[in-house]
């Protein structure tokens, strides 16, 4: 008899997640991702701010499936899927049949109906959005250093960050670091210490997750790093060079979006109708109404809990997905299905704020200042995939504590964009 065949779509927390718990189950699984890497997307920031680089928070997904010989992966973009016809469709056309289906796509950045936006505000999501963020905001400070006019000057070195939840607090905080540690000494005309970071947030404090005294302690920390904090004004412009918030203009060269997040098209292959934040409404077992051989799972998902609160979008929360549908799958192949309902358990909030300070919230105690970074630093080191690279970032995060040096501050692509800003200046 044919072994039941399991396509899982996504190799990201969930996805993969999925895939390490079908190990031992009877079944064949085909991978499907459009990268070819699985990535930790809590450390991107630290790739956009040059302290690591892109090989530190990110692996093949082949090598780490090397030894699961019933694994198959594929490099391929989903476009769709026939319910019917149970197969998953590939850009090209080509179809991969399933028995049962996962899906874990994830999310991108939204712009709250503002798409025209996303050119000058790039967000962070992928390893290109951080080398992109790394490159806008390098080349600010190079063309700040042969910029004569003082006002566009110091648009150059006006960096903007809007959101201020765990992404848009961490990229500031690194960004302030940066500027007013690595560079340092290095620059001749500009003023690496005279920038501008500006923290923009439409909501009455940072961190609106957290409990009031720990977005009090960030709020706090984060100035004392030199931030700007602008809270309770929601953005409603951005061009070029710069952002209109509450009615003021604010020029700016480097503007960053960590504001909202919209699930992948997963609705629309499956013919459903999706939340507000574009996400399937699954069901309590996280398969699709109607389909109990399909799954969503991770940031896709919008899953509600018994006591009515949604599971957040976060990694562990698709990691649990992703284990779930692997152990109702595995139930219903030894043909014992009866339901089973996913139990999210929440393990809690992390965020740092610069290379000194963090907060934690898991619940039960509350943790801030240095012990909550070396905690935050430890948790993230823990969930790396390899020796190799957590020793790596081990090093560098030793290196960048105590010397203030970021090693990764290269300047690598986009050629033709890299030149664009650097203006001719001959009166210097
Ligand atoms: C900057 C940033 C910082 C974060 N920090 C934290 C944190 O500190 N702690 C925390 O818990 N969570 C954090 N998160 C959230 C966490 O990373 C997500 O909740 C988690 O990655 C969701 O997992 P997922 O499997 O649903 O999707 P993802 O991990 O996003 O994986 C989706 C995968 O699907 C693939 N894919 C998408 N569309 C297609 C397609 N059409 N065809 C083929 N493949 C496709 C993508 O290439 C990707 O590999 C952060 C997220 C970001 C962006």
């Amino acid at each position: 008899m044919a072994r039941h065949r399991v396509v899982i779509v996504g190799s990201g927390f969930g996805g993969l997640s999925a895939a390490q718990n079908l190990d031992g189950a009877d079944v064949d699984v085909t991978l499907i991702d459009r990268r070819n890497h699985h990535l930790f997307q809590p450390l991107l920031y630290q790739v956009a701010t040059a302290s690591l680089s892109t090989s530190e928070i990110a692996w093949p997904i082949r090598h780490i499936l090397r030894r699961r010989r019933e694994v198959t992966t594929l490099l391929a973009t989903v476009t769709g899927v026939d319910t019917a016809g149970k197969a998953v469709v590939l850009e090209d056309g080509a179809r991969v049949p399933y028995d049962s289906l996962i899906i874990a796509t994830g999310a991108r950045h939204a712009y709250f109906g503002h798409d025209e936006w996303e050119k000058f505000a790039p967000g962070l999501k992928t390893l290109e959005d951080a080398t992109t963020i790394r490159r806008k905001l390098l080349l600010a400070f190079e063309a700040a250093e042969r910029e004569a006019d003082p006002d566009k000057r110091r648009a150059l070195l006006t960096f903007v960050i809007i959101g201020a939840g765990p992404t848009g607090v961490e990229l500031a905080g690194a960004i302030s670091e940066l500027a007013r540690e690595t560079l340092k000494g290095e620059f001749r005309t500009a003023d690496p210490a005279s920038a501008r970071v500006v923290l923009i947030e439409a909501g009455d404090r940072v961190l609106a997750n957290f409990r009031p005294e720990l977005s009090a302690y960030t709020l706090k920390s984060l100035k004392e790093l030199g931030v700007e904090v602008i809270l309770g004004e929601p953005v409603t412009d951005i061009d070029a060079s710069g952002l209109v918030y509450g009615g003021k203009r604010l020029d700016a060269e480097c503007i960053i979006w960590a504001a909202g997040v919209q699930a992948s098209p997963a609705a629309k292959w499956l013919g459903v109708e999706p939340d507000r934040a574009g996400r399937v409404k699954v069901e309590a077992d996280l398969s699709v109404p109607g389909h109990p051989e399909i799954f969503v799972v991770g940031d896709t998902a919008a899953i509600t809990m018994p006591d009515g609160k949604p599971v957040p979008g976060v990694g562990d929360g698709a990691k649990q997905g992703g284990r779930h549908a692997a152990r109702v799958i595995r139930a219903c192949l030894q043909n014992s299905r009866t339901f089973l309902p996913f139990r999210y358990k929440h393990a809690g909030d992390l965020a740092t704020i610069g290379k000194r300070a963090a907060v934690i919230d898991f619940g039960w105690i509350q943790l801030k200042g240095w012990v909550a970074w070396w905690a935050w630093g430890l948790a993230h080191i823990y969930f790396l995939i390899d020796t190799k690279n957590r020793l790596a970032v081990a090093l560098s995060w030793l290196w960048i504590y105590l010397s203030g040096q970021r090693s990764a501050r290269l300047i690598t692509q986009g050629e033709a964009e890299a030149k664009a800003p650097i203006k001719e200046v001959t009166d210097l």
